[in-house]
């Protein structure tokens, strides 16, 4: 008997979890049968509502007649650009096709059978799905109230723990731990463990709630701090991320990625975000009034939710997957949140005014049914 072709892999890829993505505008669109995506309101993967900053779209256009050429590999405008902001080496930092390949990298160079990962339960579920794919266990620590439980995460690590992700702030609970509880807990980790500090969401914090994490990156701490140009700078489209972490450990990094992780588009215009101060602190008073006006909208409706300090909420809606299909129905895509082990929750973006608004108009017709 000839075999299939999955049959020749390994047994353990083939039993892999695949991540579920926000659904797409298009696919939502055709199967509700419009035409124009724009009718549909996507506030599922935590996207900047605003768009992409201005003068990131000037510098992709400038980029447009260029893409016949190879990008830069070594990133070198976009790490000097972030070296000066966050006064940092360059040789300390590493970009990636967002932060999500320097999650795989990470395993790619740190783990193996045997192994182990401690990440808090509901944290991002992607650290898990590296893990696996490097036959690695995880160890998911329950969190506290919503939050992680950093002593409980300290007393998890076992002598085979290799990375400890700490999302900060949290996806998909949107809930942090704040300087003082991160210093308690660098101060005690043991040595032979790598903290990664995911910090895709930092940028949405006035600079004065953000905690000064890349500290223990000078220190000379073994941590990596992770950001993204997905999520505050509007450029998810584009894959572009980044890590800090000590000279030595961007080096390994480095041996594991690919030679042009990220593409010529990306770097432009991720550069170009990083000096449009205005559209970050638009960004952050569309989140702030956002977050008002959806936890407005949940009191009215008698409904629970998380606090959150970012621009996406968990709200208790009851059959959260089943609500998220009828949500649909009604025009707006959010993200059922059973696989967090949250089966009445779905987490909801914030989006412009116009479409929070559109958002709890349909969830009150929803739940009226
Ligand atoms: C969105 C997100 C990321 C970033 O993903 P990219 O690959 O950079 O788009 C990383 N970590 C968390 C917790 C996130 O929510």
């Amino acid at each position: 008997m000839k075999k299939k072709i999955h049959e020749l892999a390994h047994p353990w890829v083939r039993s892999l979890a695949v991540y579920e993505p926000g659904r797409p505008i298009e696919e939502v669109a055709r199967e509700l049968g419009f035409a124009d995506a724009e009718e549909i309101i996507k506030l599922a993967s935590n996207e900047n509502a605003l768009g992409p900053s201005p003068k990131a779209m000037t510098a992709m256009r400038r980029m447009v007649p260029r893409m016949h050429f190879y990008p830069d590999g070594g990133a070198f405008y976009l790490r000097r650009a972030l070296a000066k902001r966050l006064d940092i080496e360059m040789n300390q930092i590493m970009t990636g096709h967002g932060s999500n390949e320097i999650i795989a990298l990470l395993g790619q160079a740190f783990l193996k059978p045997g192994t182990n990962i401690v990440m808090a339960d509901r944290a991002f579920v992607v650290y898990r799905l590296v893990a696996d794919a490097f036959r690695a266990k995880t160890i998911a620590v329950p969190m506290q109230n919503f939050t992680h439980d950093l002593d409980a995460m300290l007393k998890a690590i076992t002598p085979r723990t290799k990375l400890v992700f700490i999302s900060n702030p949290n996806n998909p609970t949107g809930t942090m731990v704040d300087g003082a509880a991160l210093d308690r807990f660098m101060r005690r980790v043991p040595k032979h463990v790598v903290v990664v500090l995911d910090e895709a969401y930092i940028e949405l914090l006035p600079p004065e709630q953000q905690p000064d994490t890349l500290r223990y990156v000078r220190e000379g701490r073994h941590v990596f701090v992770l950001r993204t140009f997905s999520k505050t700078y509007g450029l998810a489209g584009l894959r572009v991320g980044y890590a800090i972490g000590p000279h030595a450990g961007v080096e390994l990094l480095n041996k594991v990625r690919q030679p042009f992780n990220v593409n010529a588009m990306a770097l432009a215009a991720a550069a170009a975000a990083l000096g449009d101060e205005k559209y970050v602190q638009r960004t952050r008073r569309m989140v702030a009034n956002g977050l008002t006006q959806l936890e407005k909208g949940f009191a009215e409706l008698g409904l629970d939710y998380v606090p959150s300090v970012v621009n996406f909420i968990l709200v208790k809606v009851g059959r959260g997957r089943e609500s998220c299909k009828a949500l649909e129905r009604q025009r707006v895509i959010v993200r059922p949140m059973d696989g967090y082990g949250l089966p009445e929750y779905v987490r909801v973006t914030v989006g412009l005014p116009r479409e929070n608004a559109h958002f709890l108009r349909a969830l009150k017709t929803v739940l009226k049914k």
